[in-house]
C-alpha cells in the first residue's frame, strides 16, 4: 500500500513545513519511511529528516498511537499514549488459570484487525508476546487491547536478522533459519490465543530444542520435508536419514527424510544440556490441553468453543508457513 504511505508522508510533510524544518527535497527511501533534506530554521543548517511510514492512521485498528518525540541528551525519546497492563500482567492477576473464552476471543480479534493492517504494509512485528499486547481504556465497557513495541520489527523482502521473536513465540521457520515472512506473526499470534486461554506459555522450551520439541510432542508431526531440505539450520535439530524413516512424518502423515535429534546427541553437539524449563507444563497433545485447561472457568466453557479454539489453533501454528493463515483467513 504504498501510494497511502507516500500520500499520509507527505501530508506530514507539509505540517512539519509550517514548524522548524523547511523540506527541501527527497533524499531516500528507508526501510520504515523516506528521508527529505531539510532546512532547520532554528540551527541554520540543512539535516536529513526521517519520517516514519505511519499506518493505522485514523487510530481504528488497535495499534498505539506515536504522540511526539524528543531528542533529549543525544537519545531519541518517544511519547506514546497511556495504555494500561499488558497481557502477561493480567494473566498473572488471574493466578496464570486463564482467561474466559469471550475475552479470549474479543483480544484475539482485535489482535487480528491489527495484524491485518501490519501484513497490508507488508510489516513484520518481529515480537508477538503477551507483554506487548497492552489494555487500552475500554470502549463502552468492551475490554480492548493494543499492539506495541515495534522496536524489532521489519519489513518483509527486506529482513536482516535472523535472531529474532521471544523464544516461546519463535516460529519453526525462524528457528530453522529459513526466509521469514508475516507467518511469524501468525505464530506467536497462536502461541498468545492459546497461552490467554490456559494460562501458561504454551511452548515454554529452556532452549531452542527444546521449543521445537514441545511444538513437536503438543502439535504432532514435525516441519515438512521442504523447508527441512531448505533451511539453513536443520543440522541443529534434525539428522537426514534418507527417505521413507518410519516414526518421523509431518502432520499430514507423509513419512520424512529428517529424524529429530535425541537429547544425548543434542548435548554432544550443543554441549550443554537443556535446562529444565521454568514452567512444569504436561505435554499433552493440543486438544487434550485445551479440553484439560483452565481448571478455573472449565465449568464454564462449552464443549463447541474447546472444538472451535482447537480449529483455530491448528491453523495458527501450522508448520509450513505457505500453509499457515494469514491474518484475513483467521478473521472468518
Ligand atoms: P522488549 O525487551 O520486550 O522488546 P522494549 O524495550 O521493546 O521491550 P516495550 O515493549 O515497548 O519495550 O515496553 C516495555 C514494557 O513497558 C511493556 O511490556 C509495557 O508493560 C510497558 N509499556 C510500553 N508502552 C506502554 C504504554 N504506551 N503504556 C503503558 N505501558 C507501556
Ligand atoms: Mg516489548
Ligand atoms: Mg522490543
Amino acid at each position: 500500500n504504498w501510494d497511502l504511505i507516500l500520500y499520509v508522508n507527505l501530508e506530514l510533510v507539509n505540517k512539519m513545513s509550517n514548524r522548524r524544518f523547511i523540506v527541501k527535497d527527497m533524499l531516500g527511501q528507508g526501510t520504515f519511511g523516506q528521508v527529505v533534506k531539510c532546512w532547520d530554521t532554528e540551527t541554520n543548517d540543512y539535516v536529513a529528516v526521517k519520517l516514519n511510514q505511519k499506518f493505522d492512521p485514523d487510530d481504528k485498528h488497535n495499534i498505539v498511537r506515536m504522540l511526539d518525540y524528543l531528542s533529549f541528551q543525544n537519545h531519541l525519546c518517544i511519547a506514546f499514549e497511556m495504555l494500561g497492563q499488558n497481557l502477561y500482567e493480567l494473566l498473572k492477576r488471574n493466578q496464570l488459570r486463564g482467561l474466559k473464552v469471550k475475552y479470549v476471543r474479543a483480544f484475539s480479534k482485535q489482535i487480528l484487525d491489527a495484524m491485518v493492517v501490519m501484513r497490508d504494509a507488508g510489516i513484520i512485528h518481529c515480537d508477538l508476546k503477551p507483554e506487548n499486547i497492552l489494555l487500552a481504556p475500554s470502549v463502552a465497557t468492551a475490554a480492548a487491547v493494543k499492539v506495541i513495541d515495534f522496536g524489532s520489527a521489519c519489513l518483509e523482502g527486506k529482513t536482516v536478522y535472523s535472531y529474532i521473536q521471544s523464544r516461546y513465540y519463535r516460529s519453526p521457520e525462524v528457528l530453522l533459519g529459513y526466509p521469514y515472512t508475516t507467518a511469524i506473526d501468525m505464530w506467536s499470534f497462536g502461541c498468545i490465543v492459546a497461552e490467554l486461554f490456559i494460562g501458561l506459555p504454551l511452548f515454554p522450551g529452556a532452549s531452542e530444542y527444546d521449543v521445537l520439541q514441545r511444538m513437536m510432542t503438543i502439535l504432532g508431526g514435525q516441519p515438512p520435508d521442504d523447508l527441512l531440505r531448505e533451511a539453513k539450520d536443520t543440522g541443529r535439530f534434525f539428522k537426514h536419514v534418507g527417505s521413507i524413516f518410519p516414526g518421523s512424518e509431518a502432520p499430514d502423515g507423509i513419512p520424512s527424510a529428517y529424524r529429530f535429534l535425541s537429547e544425548e546427541e543434542i548435548e554432544t553437539r550443543e554441549s550443554k544440556r537443556p535446562k529444565v524449563g521454568k514452567w512444569y507444563f504436561p505435554r499433552l497433545k493440543l486438544d487434550r490441553l485445551i479440553y484439560n485447561y483452565p481448571w478455573n472457568n472449565s465449568e464454564l466453557t462449552e464443549e463447541t468453543d474447546r472444538l472451535a479454539l482447537v480449529d483455530f489453533l491448528k491453523g495458527l501454528l501450522e508448520f509450513d508457513p505457505n500453509k499457515r493463515w494469514s491474518p484475513v483467513q483467521a478473521l472468518f
